[in-house]
């Protein structure tokens, strides 16, 4: 199906991104437009204007602080953080990032795009919750820094608000990281996903069981399945998978990530 008309805007600096956005209701970003560009298509959504977050330096980067900090520009993509030496400090964010879609998707998506969309079947919300990452969401209010446990509020649904943008995530220090996913085919989107972190206990965020990343602890790898279980998920049913087998998925993967991320 063709785009609707829509109005273009390019701006040049983030504080004329936020006065565009601000101004005018209808206005959304546009950043790799790997999912915004598919949503209009289809009609599930129509904004009026798009205002283009590529060229913007404020959105850029990725920066290594002396304790381990990572810093990462909500437009960096996929591609980019996978080739950063930098993002080579926290391992499992490029290893996860090489196992979305195809090069093509892999080029154009960005970071901020994945986690401003929330789509519960994407690969970034659960890993930013697990790894402790924190969001800098800049407004015309001012800058906020909202943690990953508090940014996902729904499905397409985040903390980012009517006229604001994420512009940077920040991720401590750690390397003790796994992952696991049932996907659909080679690169497909997610039926389930856990992303873990060792440091102490054991930290697991589950992704496709509800419309947020759900967080469970454990003491260790072992007491992960029962943590799960003890997390009263009630997944959803669709084509691809029922509630009772992602609830099945939910505890296998959590296992599998939080033994991955003890063993490194
Ligand atoms: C064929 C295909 C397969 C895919 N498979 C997967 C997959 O397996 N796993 C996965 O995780 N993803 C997958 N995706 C989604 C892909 O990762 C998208 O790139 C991502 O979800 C959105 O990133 P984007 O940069 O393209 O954002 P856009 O599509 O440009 O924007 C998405 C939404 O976020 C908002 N937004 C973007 N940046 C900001 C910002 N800085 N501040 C505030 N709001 C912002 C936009 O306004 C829009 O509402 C797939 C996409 C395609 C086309």
């Amino acid at each position: 199906m063709l785009l609707r008309e829509v109005e273009y805007a390019k701006p040049g600096s983030l504080a004329e991104a936020l006065e565009l956005l601000a101004a005018n209701d209808g206005a959304r970003a546009l950043a790799g437009g790997q999912t915004i560009v598919n949503v209009m298509k289809a009609r599930a959504a129509s904004p009026d204007m798009l205002v283009d977050l590529n060229g913007l330096e404020e959105l850029q980067g990725i920066e290594l602080a002396g304790d381990g900090t990572l810093t990462i520009g909500a437009m960096t993509t996929y591609s980019e953080l996978m080739a950063s030496a930098e993002a080579k400090a926290r391992p499992i964010l490029g290893e996860v990032c090489a196992t979305i879609a195809d090069v093509q998707v892999r080029n154009r998506g960005t970071l901020g795009g994945n986690v401003c969309s929330n789509d519960p079947t994407n690969h970034l919300p659960p890993l930013m919750v697990a790894v402790s990452a924190r969001m800098t969401v800049v407004g015309a209010g001012g800058e906020r820094e909202v943690p990953a446990e508090e940014f996902f509020l729904g499905v397409y649904l985040t903390a980012v608000g009517p006229g604001e943008l994420l512009t940077r995530i920040s991720i401590p220090a750690g390397r003790k990281d796994g992952f696991a996913a049932v996907t659909l085919g080679a690169e497909g989107t997610c039926i389930c996903n856990a992303a873990a972190t060792v440091n102490g206990s054991v930290r697991v965020a589950l992704g496709c069981v509800d419309a947020v990343p759900v967080l469970v602890t454990a003491d260790s790898p072992e007491g992960v399945a029962d943590a799960v279980r003890a997390a009263d998920l009630m997944p959803p049913s669709d084509v691809h998978a029922s509630c009772e087998y992602r609830m099945h998925l939910a505890g296998v993967l959590a296992t599998r990530a939080a033994e991955e991320a003890a063993g490194r």
